[in-house]
């Protein structure tokens, strides 16, 4: 699109949860093994990239809070994720990135949702479709696998079992829409931390049972049967979350009292999701644990939604 003052393109992004996360061990380059199953949700952040004019649009980054989010620990210097990733594109393109990146932040930050990743598949795409970059599909997945661990799947969508640091995607079959319930917390947790408190709890005798396989999840999806993959939610980090913040106990608990199927700690938490039996259910069950005071918004979305897309402007050709 041409603004008043020069071309811009936006795309909306979206969250992500795990359905099942099993961490491996530490490995010697400092990150663990994951297998996963992720699920893109109706809970989206619109990036939009602007062409920098002298005098008019200055390039970095700005952020605006949409839902209630809190943005305070959001970056505005280079590094946010989504600058990281303009800088990693006008690299690959031998170019400056020189644009205005606008974030409108609809995702909890720092909540195990992945926001900041699915800011940087925002703004890549986005920004090549701003430069007119001659790449495919392929090539910006790979840019964003070298921008984040979760970046990747943010440009993806749907559902996908991803491996390696889940940097590595195949897509899941997955029949329906479910629909969920999101209990955001009023505080972040580090996912490096997170993940440090799981190594530290592993390495006691009674150390945290480990998720199960994770072909049942599979068949859970194709099924499209939502009380048969309640019963498979599974999060590794669960634990370490919980023990960081044993508060999220009560979260889990209040969610299933209120009538979920099943509730599960989104990847490094503290967001909790909840699966219910339908739009009306979630909608039933968000209200009545919006009354339980135990953490700062709830939230009704469905998945699996698609990945990052162009929604004013053009894409990459
Ligand atoms: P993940 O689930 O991928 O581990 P998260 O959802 O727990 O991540 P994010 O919202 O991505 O966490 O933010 C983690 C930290 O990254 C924030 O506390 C913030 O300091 C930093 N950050 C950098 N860029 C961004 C961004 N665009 N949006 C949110 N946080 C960002």
């Amino acid at each position: 699109m041409l603004s008043a003052v020069g071309p811009s393109v936006t795309v909306r992004v979206p969250a992500k949860i795990n359905l099942h996360l099993a961490v491996g061990e530490l490995r010697a380059d400092g990150y663990h093994d994951l297998v996963t199953v992720f699920q893109a949700l109706s809970i989206v952040d619109e990036i939009s990239v602007s062409a920098a004019v002298p005098g008019a649009i200055e390039p970095g980054v700005a952020v605006t809070p949409t839902d209630g989010v809190d943005v305070d620990d959001v970056p505005t210097d280079t590094s946010n994720l989504a600058w990281r990733a303009v800088e990693a594109l006008a690299r690959r393109a031998d170019r400056d990135p020189d644009v205005r990146v606008r974030i409108r932040k609809a995702i909890p930050v720092a909540g195990g949702m992945a926001g900041g990743s699915a800011d940087a598949a925002g703004a890549l795409l986005a920004a090549a479709g701003l430069w007119r970059l001659d790449l495919g599909r392929d090539d910006l997945m790979e840019i964003a696998a070298d921008v984040g661990s979760d970046v990747a799947f943010a440009l993806h969508g749907g559902t996908a079992l991803g491996t390696g640091r889940g940097e590595r995607l195949v897509p899941v079959l997955s029949r329906h829409t479910f629909h969920w319930v999101v209990a955001v917390a009023d505080h972040g947790l580090s996912t490096p931390t997170v993940f440090g408190e799981l190594d530290r709890l592993r390495a006691r005798p009674e150390a945290p049972r480990r998720v199960g396989d994770v072909e049942p999840v599979l068949e859970a999806l194709a099924s499209g049967e939502a009380h048969s993959l309640a019963l498979l939610l599974g999060n590794d980090l669960q634990a370490a979350a919980v023990s960081l913040d044993p508060g999220l106990r009560r979260t889990l608990r209040a969610g299933v009292d209120a009538g979920a199927l099943a509730g599960v700690v989104s990847g490094s938490g503290p967001t909790c999701v909840f699966l219910c039996d339908g739009h009306d259910a979630a909608v039933r069950v968000a209200a009545e644990l919006a009354g339980f005071g135990v953490c700062r918004t709830v939230r009704v979305a469905h998945g699996p939604v698609p990945g990052a897309r162009v929604v004013e402007g053009d894409g990459p050709p």
